[in-house]
């Protein structure tokens, strides 16, 4: 899988990075000789990802970080700067989908919720990170294919993730020329955040298009994502191969509906 050594004395920070999408991206980097930083809401979830790192022999950090806790944020960046002295790569990959409701019939607090934790917390974690981060380094921010398509059950979470590609054009403007900013927008990976999908009977009522076979034949690669699709992507944008690459966002979806 990663017979490459990008990230050779590189050190990666990867937000939500216990399970999922997240643990896969920290493999990836790490196993391509990052030392990763990787963090979750949970010790425990924290504790048994580490482990599961190290023993693929990759140099690791763990800590807990929930991304909407401003402590725990700005100690996931001081911890990471006291142990390893820089910061070359940021991935913000935490989200949440509180709810299946349409967006009008959706709490204000949710949409709070969704705000916060889907584009704000991001925000909020590269102020902490930016004055970390190295000449010549690089963020990715995990938005989704429901950036693009913000189907029904999707839809406020859509529009956050929308959100994200428009903060990743108006980053890599800002942070230019010493910081690449990118995205991934990851089509459907099943995940523990994307079992819902499959087991939300409102949710296949409401679109049968987004049951489990109904998004296998909505791409033109007939199936699923993994997590190491995912993984791939993003290594890519955060590696020096795509040093001529900024304020991008690349759609890893097996070829969903998106965009021309
Ligand atoms: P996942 O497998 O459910 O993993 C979620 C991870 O996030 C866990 O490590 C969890 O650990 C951590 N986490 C949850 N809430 C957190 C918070 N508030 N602060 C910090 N960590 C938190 O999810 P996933 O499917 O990999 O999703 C990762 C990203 O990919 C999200 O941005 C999601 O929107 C995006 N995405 C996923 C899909 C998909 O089909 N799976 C598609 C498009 C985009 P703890 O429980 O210990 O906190």
């Amino acid at each position: 899988m990663a017979s490459l050594k990008r990230f050779e004395g590189k050190v990666a920070v990867v937000t939500a990075s216990t399970q999922g999408i997240g643990f896969s991206i920290a493999e990836r980097l790490g196993l391509e000789g990052a030392s990763v930083v990787i963090s979750s809401r949970r010790q425990k979830n924290v504790d048994e990802a580490a482990e599961a790192l190290r023993k693929k022999g990759i140099e690791v950090l763990g800590l807990v970080c929930h991304v909407l806790n401003a402590e725990q944020r700005k100690n996931l960046i001081e911890k990471t700067v006291e142990k390893y002295g820089k910061i070359d790569v940021l991935v913000s990959n935490a989200a949440v989908n509180p709810s299946v409701s349409t967006i009008l019939e959706t709490k204000e607090s949710v949409l709070d919720k969704l705000w916060e934790i889907n584009v704000k917390a991001a925000i909020l974690l590269l102020k902490d990170a930016a004055p970390h981060l190295k000449k010549g380094g690089s963020i990715v921010l995990i938005s989704s294919i429901a950036g693009y398509q913000p189907d029904s059950g999707l839809a406020m979470y859509g529009v956050t993730k929308t959100a994200l590609l428009g903060l990743t054009k108006a980053l890599a403007a800002e942070m230019a020329p010493e910081i690449r900013v990118n995205c991934v927008a990851p089509g459907f990976v099943p995940t523990h955040f994307s079992d819902f999908l499959t087991s939300n009977e409102s949710i296949v009522s409401a679109s049968q298009a987004n049951n489990k076979n109904g998004l296998l034949e909505r791409t033109l690669l007939k199936r699923l994502g993994t997590t190491n699709d995912m993984a791939a992507a993003t290594a890519f944008l955060a590696s020096d191969d795509a040093s001529y690459v900024t304020g991008e966002t690349i759609i890893v979806s097996g070829g969903m509906q998106s965009r021309l």
